[in-house]
């Protein structure tokens, strides 16, 4: 069993959505959490959570989207996410290479995401691009406010950045990014890194992973990026999706405690 810690199921037409999940499944994808990126998307993430029994979601607004229009509060983003297929925050960060939204409201809105996640309970999805210090140093300052889990979904950033969100006790989430030929940094971090705080994802319909790289992504591909992490760690691919699978049930606990 393989679990996709990140996708869109909603940017798929709803006609073709049952076909994508049974193909996953069919791969040994058997979960998957599709991702909150906006208030007014919500209630499409819960419909899917709702429509299929392998799909959960979280609640959030993508850094892109922070300056769209009013941020939720706090309080917002934890009614947001009461609902029993919801399992987490996010996704919230900072995108410093897009630059899409004011980084000063990128960085509100991160915070808030952060206190929501304490205060829900749940774990939070990070989105990090180019602003490896500011994620770094916010994370660290919000800390102090008490303790919250997360994980740097897709992660492509620095060896540095790794080891501090390591250290704050976070996880890593592997998309198809570490199967390109150029990712040798990114399959080093990923063979330092302590085998329990390991996660897989595809970030579909993005990012699709060797062999299908520049092709639509799916949710199914997470076992060829499961497979690169456990090539990239020397042990078998099965100990692989047994390990992330666990790593993932240990950190989203709305999901149950696996199979
Ligand atoms: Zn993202
Ligand atoms: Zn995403």
């Amino acid at each position: 069993m393989i679990v996709d810690s990140h996708c869109h199921l909603d940017h798929f037409d709803a006609e073709e959505r049952p076909a994508i999940v049974a193909r996953a499944v069919a791969a040994g994808v058997t979960r998957m959490v599709t991702i909150g990126t906006r208030v007014d998307q919500a209630p499409a993430v819960k419909a899917i959570a709702e429509r299929f029994p392998e799909v959960w979601g979280t609640v959030g607004v993508h850094p892109h989207q922070a300056g769209d229009g009013a941020m939720p509060t706090v309080e917002e983003l934890v009614a947001l996410a009461d609902h029993p297929r919801i399992i987490g925050i996010g996704e919230s960060g900072l995108d410093y290479f897009y630059d899409k939204s004011p980084r000063d409201v990128q960085r509100e809105g991160f915070r808030r995401h952060i206190r929501a996640a304490r205060a829900a309970g749940l774990p939070l999805a990070i989105h990090a691009r180019d602003a490896d210090e500011d994620i770094a140093a916010i994370l660290r300052e919000e800390r102090e406010g008490g303790a919250f889990d997360f994980l740097l979904h897709c992660f492509s950033s620095t060896p540095a950045l790794a080891e501090a969100a390591l250290g704050m006790g976070g996880y890593l989430s592997f998309s198809g990014i570490l199967s390109f030929p150029r990712s040798t940094e990114l399959r080093e971090v990923a063979a330092r890194a302590p085998a329990g705080r390991l996660l897989v994802e595809t970030d579909a319909p993005f990012l699709a992973p060797v062999p299908h790289r520049g092709k639509r992504c799916e949710p199914a591909f997470t076992a060829l990026t499961c497979a690169v992490l456990a090539q990239a760690r020397g042990v078998a691919p099965d100990a692989m999706a047994a390990q992330t699978t666990a790593n993932f049930f240990r950190l989203f606990q709305r999901a149950g405690g696996g199979p």
